[in-house]
């Protein structure tokens, strides 16, 4: 309400877009993998959103970091009290010098899943602890990964055997079946095969202590996957303990997804002009929805989720015409929401229903913007990055997140 004021009193920032970012939300999500997933470590994936605060919560909560370049290494590192063992570089393709500064960082756990990643480590990294990095099935996956990344099953006698010749060290095993992944029945196979190259592995003489589960966790489907992936488990590794076998995964979206989400202001609007309906017989298709809005994000900013990330999003209305409150009687019409760039490829919602009476200055409102969104959106044609703004949550929570928060500052000072 106030934004609206002030921007109608020329303040220029007022109307820009904003996102906010719940750490309770992400703190209950730790809870939820906790209890679901008491045995297997989070190492959060930075790529999905690599926001210092939830980097830092995350932290002090005891999870490990998946990072994927030099650049997030030194985030992950330069956020101070977080120990280089915490890290895995599960990246299977590096370049030499990022390998290098890897081991020079101390950071020596890293995938491979080919012959030339072998060659390069030993000769730039040979102390790393190698994790071999399996090809599973990805095909019930939003983003599929196989098409680039993993060792297929009937390369690994031939990788651990290179391995060996090369006196390097593999201690385990990881795979990723694909992120967003919405049959959870994959990670089922995928540990079998797992299982599979740890008995590839022994018979070359090494034995493996690292299981890596790696990501694809969807929010609402998290506990029926939970439960898959234990089961496979307790099927495949029920030694696991006296091994010593450890057990990581990499999730990321599970984490951030619903704690962010957006708010953006309509800047602009074409409809048909009332009384006359001029507009209604435009030369514009007749398909497409007769209102148009405009608003301060699109799909070169936080938007970008719905190009590389596949994403369709929902909007609602966050305030009209002064109010937070939406009467339910208000008649809605086929609608459809732009971005602010020139480039008609920037469309958020290209049919949508919403109030007819919504307005320039009005605002939107989009959740689940927490995944795949901030970290990969561009300022093409000179728009700023949406801010975020924090919360601590609501309740019992509010307080966990800043006991959490202060208890880790303390112990950064200490170290
Ligand atoms: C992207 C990525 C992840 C995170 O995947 P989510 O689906 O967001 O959980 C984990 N591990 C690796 C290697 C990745 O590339």
């Amino acid at each position: 309400m106030e934004a609206t004021q002030l921007a109608n009193d020329g303040e220029p920032d007022a109307e820009k877009a904003f996102f906010v970012a719940d750490l309770g939300q992400v703190y209950k999500q730790h809870q939820r993998w906790v209890s679901r997933l008491p045995e297997i470590t989070p190492y959060y994936a930075v790529k999905c959103n690599p926001d210092p605060y939830v980097l830092r919560l995350l932290a002090s909560l005891g999870a490990g970091f998946d990072c994927a370049s030099n650049g997030e290494i030194s985030q992950v590192l330069n956020i101070g009290g977080i120990d280089p063992s915490r890290i895995i570089f599960a990246n299977p393709c590096k370049a030499n010098s990022f390998i290098r500064n890897a081991g020079k960082m101390g950071v020596d756990v890293m995938t491979f899943d080919n012959a030339d990643e072998l060659y390069k480590v030993a000769r730039t990294h040979p102390r790393a602890k190698l994790v071999l990095r399996i090809l599973t099935d990805d095909s019930k996956s939003l983003c599929q990964l196989g098409l680039k990344y993993g060792a297929p099953m009937g390369t690994v006698p031939a990788l651990v055997a290179k391995a060996k010749e090369l006196g390097l060290d593999v201690v385990g095993v990881s795979f990723h079946v694909g992120s967003g992944c919405y049959d959870p029945s994959v990670y089922s196979d995928a540990i079998l095969r797992a299982r599979e190259a740890f008995d590839i592995a022994e018979r070359a003489g090494y034995e493996f202590s690292l299981l890596d589960v790696g990501g694809g966790f969807e929010d609402d489907l998290f506990e029926r996957a939970a439960e898959v992936l234990m089961e496979a488990i307790e099927e495949h590794f029920p030694d696991r303990k006296d091994r010593n076998i450890r057990v990581i995964a990499e999730p990321g979206r599970f984490y951030v997804s619903k704690a962010f989400s957006l708010a953006a202001n309509i800047i602009a609007r074409r409809a048909p002009i009332s009384d006359s309906g001029a507009e209604v017989a435009s030369t514009r298709r007749s398909d497409q929805p007769s209102v148009m809005y405009y608003i301060n994000d699109g799909v070169y900013g936080a938007f970008n989720c719905i190009l590389f990330d596949h994403q369709v999003v929902h909007p609602y209305v966050l305030s009209m015409n002064g109010s937070f409150h939406v009467p339910s009687s208000e008649p809605v019409c086929t609608s459809s929401i732009w971005g602010p760039t020139c480039d008609s490829i920037d469309c958020v919602c290209s049919k949508t229903e919403l109030p007819i009476g919504l307005r320039v200055g009005d605002w939107l409102g989009f959740d689940n913007m927490g995944a795949y969104t901030i970290c990969a959106a561009t300022q093409f044609n000179g728009f700023q990055l949406s801010k975020v703004v924090y919360t601590l949550g609501a309740g019992v929570v509010a307080g966990e997140v800043r006991n959490k928060l202060v208890g880790f500052a303390a112990l950064q000072k200490r170290s």
